[in-house]
């Protein structure tokens, strides 16, 4: 069925902020110059047959006719803010998530995973009582070494891609790069420390990425894995073949994850636990990434102790104090009520509960769809501080007068290394 979209133009389009062709084509990029001339001549290609269609499915027929050969393919959609349930997904085409995203939606795409959850909810699963807090030492040891500078070199990287469309090769290739910084990491931590690697392949080009901490002396009572998330793809609204620098949404969280785990690794962590972390594919493409890893785990019989995903973690509104916000929508509250605790321990700005309004999540919502404790710390109220910018291409780390601050984002590293520590254990 095809989705009639003119109901759903919704409030939520306000999200959507202008994004002139004039600024895309002025963007810079640090591609060489025969990958720059051919994305201009790409641009110069969108910008033409814009003018005969605004339907970013015709467009993108127009435009590159063999990237659109799926748009037609049927997907089962939870469309966030419009069906209040999964249970009431919607079947739709490929070319109307592009639809909805000109529309500023998002939404579940639950075509492949359409059972997660299912064995979970016939058996008992992780605690849902948290641990004292008891590594004060080792969490600020770990703590003051994070450095906002390196975040600041990795997000650099990271959004001189053209974009990270997930089904794009410039999504695979922004995989890779995030998959060898980790790789780096992990090629200088000290012997001691038992870390795995793992590159997360899906039915398009980018991958997730997996690094796991080992648990120092494995024991059956401690399989549960401890999950911290971001997702490294990003994407244009307007056009999925747009730039896409992804900042704040959500390059913030993947460099705010990556130095943690830097961190971590340099400090020498041997948790009790498993403690994995995870950046994900397709988050834009209806949290495919996480809904995959999240179904994997689900199917092979893993327990998981608790996961928390950072997304947006570095805009700061102008007049506004800046805060560690948790959202207390689809999340399991006694695990947000504990990193809440953990938050107002070792992060050194102010925290505040928040909800998301309805259309926004993000990949802790796998989790907690399948049935795991699930948390999401954001960079603020939903309502009264959002950034504007985001799913355009002015998404970029080079906003005006502090509004996109490393040291914000540094906060929510320090609440990604005492979750490590704190639910992880350390031996
Ligand atoms: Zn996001």
């Amino acid at each position: 069925m095809r989705l009639s979209l003119s109901f759903v133009a919704l409030a939520l389009s306000a999200f959507v902020s202008a994004d002139p062709l004039q600024t895309v084509l002025g963007l810079q990029d640090n591609t060489d110059s025969a990958g720059l001339s051919s994305q201009n001549q790409l641009l110069e290609r969108i910008e033409e047959f814009s003018e005969l269609t605004s339907d970013p499915v015709e467009l993108y027929k127009l435009v590159d006719p063999a990237g659109a050969a799926d748009l037609d393919e049927p997907r089962l959609l939870h469309i966030w803010g419009i069906q209040d349930s999964e249970e009431n997904a919607e079947w739709v085409t490929e070319g109307d998530k592009l639809r909805l995203h000109q529309q500023g939606i998002k939404f579940t795409d639950t075509t492949e995973t359409q059972d997660l959850g299912k064995k979970n909810a016939l058996k008992a699963l992780a605690v849902t009582e948290f641990p004292k807090i008891s590594y004060g030492t080792q969490v600020r040891d770990v703590i003051s070494h994070l450095s906002a500078h390196n975040m600041q070199d990795n997000l650099e990287k990271l959004t001189s891609f053209f974009n990270r469309f997930y089904k794009s090769e410039n999504g695979g290739a922004s995989s890779h790069w995030v998959y060898s910084q980790v790789l780096d990491i992990i090629a200088k931590a000290p012997p001691s420390t038992p870390l795995s690697l793992r590159k997360f392949t899906h039915t398009f080009p980018q991958s997730s990425v997996i690094a796991r901490f080992e648990p120092k002396y494995p024991s059956p009572n401690k399989t549960a894995a401890v999950i911290i998330g971001a997702h490294q793809d990003s994407a244009n609204y307007r056009f999925p073949l747009l730039p896409a620098p992804g900042a704040d949404d959500d390059g913030s969280g993947t460099v705010t994850i990556l130095e943690a785990f830097r961190a971590l690794v340099d400090r020498g962590f041997t948790p009790e636990y498993p403690v994995e972390f995870h950046w994900y594919a397709a988050e834009e493409g209806g949290l495919l990434g996480s809904r995959a890893v999240a179904a994997e785990y689900e199917s092979l019989g893993r327990d998981v102790r608790a996961m928390i995903q950072f997304d947006m973690t570095a805009y700061t509104k102008q007049s506004h104090t800046p805060t560690v916000a948790f959202i207390t929508t689809d999340v399991n509250t006694p695990l947000t009520e504990y990193t809440i605790s953990l938050a107002e321990e070792y992060a050194d700005y102010p925290v505040q509960r928040a909800k998301l309004f309805p259309g926004a999540g993000s990949d802790h919502m796998s989790w907690h769809r399948a049935g795991y404790p699930g948390a999401f710390a954001t960079e603020g109220d939903p309502f009264t501080e959002f950034d504007p910018y985001i799913h355009t291409s002015n998404d970029t780390m080079y906003l005006a007068d502090g509004e996109f601050s490393f040291e914000h984002a540094l906060e929510f590293s320090k609440v990604a290394v005492a979750f490590a520590v704190e639910l992880g254990g350390w031996v």
